[in-house]
């Protein structure tokens, strides 16, 4: 009777144990469903501002190991793909899309936007719905001369496009594009931080707009760019890096001397 009771009681415990099992695997799928979720834009699939906040410290240390090393004359071991090109792209008038067609075609267009984006990118990027109608593309393992390339492919990938916005003939959009890069301080790459980055690529955005819009402007430091030049705020002293050379400008408009900065 003892042993029958035993057995019994064994069976009942190893059935516990499955459940218990059994729960804390849906409930696992269920908060990691709930991270990605709190993690992506709903409306365009793509990652938000979380997202980039908690995945960029580990591309940051990647970067700066890779450059010390480079530092430290071990260039040999390294390829020539290692930074990271923050590309800033606003949708030109995208408010009259909203106006004329209503908010449902705006939101189409967004939607079709995100896929142009992604199909631009590889899939090691990352293109993060920033705010409303402006998107933050985080190209790694880049060259600086990939920057200019990718500019292009989504400038006018986003013209050549027919936005369907269920009227029945197609809309067409353009969009305007500022793109800096990380480090932009070799020998030290936290001197100018991601944040810093973002905030030039979003000057050079700006600067796009008024240029007139539907084309990309960039900036780099020059290759023996130091810690010690860098002012405070460089996104307010562009013009002055410019003319000293210690910065470029690579930009889809005839002329770059026409750009105004902010
Ligand atoms: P610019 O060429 O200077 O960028 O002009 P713009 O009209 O694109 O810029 P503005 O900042 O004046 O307008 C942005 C508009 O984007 C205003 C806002 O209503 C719209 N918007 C932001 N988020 C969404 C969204 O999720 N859905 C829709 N449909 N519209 C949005
Ligand atoms: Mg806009
Ligand atoms: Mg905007």
């Amino acid at each position: 009777v003892v042993r029958l009771r035993i057995d019994s009681l064994k069976r009942r415990n190893r059935h516990l144990e499955d459940m218990v099992a059994a729960r804390t695997g849906e409930l696992e799928d269920a908060n990691e469903a709930l991270r990605s979720q709190s993690l992506t834009d709903p409306l365009t699939g793509l990652r938000n501002r979380r997202y980039l906040s908690e995945c960029i410290p580990e591309d940051l240390a990647q970067v700066a190991r890779i450059h010390q090393n480079s530092n430290h004359g071990r260039q040999d071991r390294l390829g020539v793909n290692i930074d990271l090109i923050f590309l800033m792209v606003d949708v030109d008038h995208f408010k009259s899309v909203n106006d004329l067609f209503g908010h449902h075609a705006g939101d189409l267009v967004l939607q079709q936007l995100a896929d142009i984006l992604r199909a631009a990118t590889r899939d090691t990027d990352t293109v993060v719905r920033w705010g409303g109608e402006e998107f933050l593309i985080v190209a790694r393992n880049a060259s600086r001369a990939d920057s200019t390339v990718l500019a292009e492919r989504i400038r006018s990938g986003v013209e050549k496009h027919d936005f369907d916005i269920g009227t029945g003939f197609p809309l067409k959009q353009t969009c305007s594009v500022g793109f800096s890069f990380y480090p932009f301080v070799n020998d030290r790459p936290e001197a100018c931080n991601w944040e810093q980055v973002v905030n030039l690529a979003d000057h050079c955005l700006y600067a796009a707009k008024r240029g007139g819009r539907n084309t990309w402007v960039g900036i780099s430091p020059a290759s023996d760019f130091r810690e010690n030049e860098l002012p405070k705020h460089l996104s307010s002293e562009i013009p002055y890096f410019l003319g000293e050379g210690r910065i470029s400008v690579q930009t889809s408009l005839p002329g770059f001397q026409k750009l105004e900065w902010d």
